[in-house]
């Protein structure tokens, strides 16, 4: 469902590059982003910022903001939890020090994922997993693709059904800092912190309102209230939720490849009304508004 916010505008907060988990590299996403009628965008990798600079130079060619973010990963209650860093600084010497610490963390898993899979006896699988992964750190997909090189699987969804998938052995937990001290970081490098698709953590509404309350509480000040893949019934849910603990509306698509049909840059669901968006508080706001 394609339903603009404005009839000028089509903000997009939420996006994947090869930077992280990606398939386009962000050229290739902003190009696709303006073919889609993107005119705000927000590149937002998972714990990096190494494909803004590349970004900014494709928006400014394709006539197209981009608002700079990314997307942490952190813990509450022992579960992982994504937030959105939004129109943060990022020259900011903190900032950079933790994103380093994202990484760090992201490595000692990928290394941990490489040892539990040692009896499948595919050599050089590290090595492998990063080439696939563009020489970033692999996750759990660049390593299913290298089962599948490998002939130790079929395809990708029968190496998450037996080697990568929930509870088995290459599933394993980051270390992740928890969720108070990343929106810290943010804060403290002047953006907002956005709860990122929140129906995804599938969990109960009681725990969604106590994590939200939470998030709060540590001073995050956006929730994800429109994302790709959730129903109607998820969005009304969400607006609630916002209106509720007083925190500013935010969107994306949290797109990562193309041909999902579900899942497409710019096309998110129109917000309920009487929603205060978040790109009001960007540094700069964006031009024009949403109807209110
Ligand atoms: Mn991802
Ligand atoms: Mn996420
Ligand atoms: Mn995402």
């Amino acid at each position: 469902m394609t339903i603009p916010q404005h009839p000028d505008l089509c903000i997009d907060l939420h996006c994947h590059s090869t930077a992280s988990d990606g398939t386009l590299s962000p050229t290739d996403l902003v190009i696709r982003a303006r073919e889609k009628g993107v005119t705000h965008l927000a590149l937002t990798d998972h714990d990096t910022v190494n494909g803004l600079a590349e970004a900014e130079g494709a928006a400014r060619a394709q006539g197209l903001s981009l608002i700079t973010g990314t997307e942490l990963s952190c813990l509450w209650k022992s579960r992982t939890i994504h937030i959105v860093g939004l129109d943060f600084e990022v020259g900011n010497a903190g900032f950079q020090a933790a994103l380093e610490r994202q990484n760090e963390n992201r490595w000692a898993r990928a290394r941990m994922i490489t040892e539990r899979l040692d009896k499948l006896k595919v050599s050089d699988l590290l090595e492998r997993a990063t080439v696939v992964s563009g020489g970033d750190v692999p996750g759990r997909p660049h390593f299913a693709r290298v089962l599948v090189e490998a002939g130790v699987v079929k395809d990708h969804a029968q190496a998450f059904k037996r080697h990568l998938g929930n509870g088995k052995p290459g599933d394993v937990k980051a270390y992740w800092p928890e969720l108070s001290e990343v929106v810290r970081w943010i804060n403290e490098a002047g953006g907002i912190a956005v709860l990122a698709h929140p129906r995804k953590y599938q969990l109960t509404a009681t725990k969604l309102r106590e994590l939200t309350a939470d998030f709060r509480r540590a001073g995050g000040q956006g929730i994800e209230v429109s994302t790709s893949g959730q129903s109607s019934g998820d969005l009304g849910f969400l607006a609630e939720l916002c209106r509720r603990e007083s925190l500013l509306a935010s969107q994306g698509s949290d797109f990562h490849f193309p041909g999902g049909s579900w899942c497409e840059l710019g096309r998110i669901m129109k917000m309920p009304d009487g929603l205060e968006p978040v790109w009001h508080h960007f540094r700069q706001p964006l031009i024009g508004s949403l109807p209110a």
